[in-house]
């Protein structure tokens, strides 16, 4: 087979998914696009990095062939009504803390392998990746009336580790089926348009699919390092005192230090927060825990440079200020959002009253949360050793 860009040398799922798009045989495909893709992709079309390409991306989505395309940005805001209120319910009820970010699956394979003993600190939330393919196939497709094994979801993300999550047995249906199908990254999706010969840069803006294509202020600034804690900042203030954040850009938390620490006045209570980018920056903080040296409620982890701005499946840009520049785009097009905070969003608000009822119900914790395995060689091992001696026995 000639590609005539090389595109599917690189990884198998391009061919894949590009087969796809060209025969569906009947099957629905639902794409959903990460906050970091948005203001890396223009790179690879000749435009600046930090160049807002969100709806040029939806189009080339469309042009491509995808009947559906929604934005991970939705399950972002969703994240915060599940990841807030499991912080205030563990502050009020005296659970695990530091509680820890749970949307980066980098740093979920690093306390599986490297410290499992923090394994109750992370939050049970599944990442915004997860949660939009289970709904997706367990919420969306039953409403519009098509067989969950008739939808393939094919996630678009700055990240390599994403294709390693949607694999995990936590992240399928009660039928068994794989809940996100595949995951190309910025640069595959790339390489994808320029297969088809679709000319990006001249492309007409196409918004995204709704109900869950509407977003927030709050959900784009995931995609930087600090964004998650920002925007759950953002809600929890205000579901916890009733009142809005003084301002809603707490600077606090943003930029490239390694990491970042604040207090944040909770009426009366100084909540601890900390922002950490970078997998040494990270294990010299889990080392400071290790030693007792606990001092924060809320943690935000991110494995990569700068958040997943610098994902590894965001395009290698050659400018020396690639990751500043994307950094103040996903900032400027919070700024433009008319609705910055999560719980403001009103599709969040309909799901909610049309199908989880609450943050942390029954329901939510089914569809949107998570559990986690310790994963060190020792563990593994000793299972591996469990299984031989059962099968030597029969
Ligand atoms: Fe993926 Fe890196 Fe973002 Fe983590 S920080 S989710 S590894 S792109």
């Amino acid at each position: 087979f000639y590609c005539p860009v090389g595109a599917i040398t690189e990884n198998s799922q391009v061919r894949e998914v590009s087969n796809l798009l060209k025969n569906k045989e009947g099957k629905t495909l639902v794409f959903q696009t990460a906050p970091a893709t948005r203001v890396a992709i223009s790179e690879e079309f000749g435009m600046e990095p930090g160049d807002v390409s969100t709806g040029k991306m939806v189009a080339a989505l469309r042009k491509l062939g995808a009947d559906v395309v929604f934005d991970t940005d939705f399950t972002a805001d969703l994240t915060i009504m599940e990841e807030g209120s499991e912080l205030l319910d563990r502050i009020k009820n005296g659970g695990t803390l530091p509680m820890f970010t749970s949307c980066c699956p980098g740093w979920i394979n690093m306390v599986e392998k490297f410290y499992p003993e923090f394994i109750p600190n992370l939050s049970s939330c599944r990442s915004p990746q997860g949660m939009m393919s289970s709904l997706v196939k367990n919420y969306w497709a039953e409403r519009i009336g098509i067989k969950p094994e008739d939808v393939v979801v094919v996630s678009i993300m700055p990240c390599t580790a994403k294709k390693d999550e949607a694999v995990r047995d936590q992240l399928k249906t009660e039928s068994g089926l794989q809940e996100t199908d595949y995951v190309l990254t910025t640069r595959e999706l790339a390489k994808l348009i320029k297969l088809n010969k679709v000319k990006f840069a001249s492309l007409k803006e196409s918004e995204y699919n709704n109900p869950l294509g509407e977003s927030t202020g709050a959900a784009v600034i995931f995609g930087n390092t600090g964004g998650v804690m920002e925007a759950a900042l953002r809600t929890a203030y205000e579901i916890a005192l009733e009142k809005p954040m003084p301002t809603l850009n707490y600077t606090p938390v943003r930029g490239f230090q390694g990491i970042k620490e604040a207090t944040v006045d909770f009426g009366g209570i100084d909540l601890k927060v900390a922002v950490v980018h970078q997998a040494s920056n990270i294990h010299n903080y889990m080392q400071r825990l290790k030693e007792g040296d606990s001092m924060h409620h809320f943690v935000e982890f991110m494995i990569c440079k700068g958040g997943c701005i610098g994902g590894g499946g965001e395009p290698k840009s050659k400018t020396g200020d690639y990751l500043e520049k994307r950094m103040k785009g996903i900032y400027k097009i919070d700024d433009n959002f008319k609705i910055r905070k999560s719980h403001e969003n009103k599709a969040v608000k309909q799901i909610y009253d049309q199908f989880f009822g609450h943050p942390l119900s029954h329901k939510s914790h089914h569809f949107l949360h998570t559990h986690y395995n310790d994963r060190t060689e020792k563990k593994e091992q000793s299972v591996k050793g469990g299984f031989w001696k059962w099968f030597n026995k029969k």
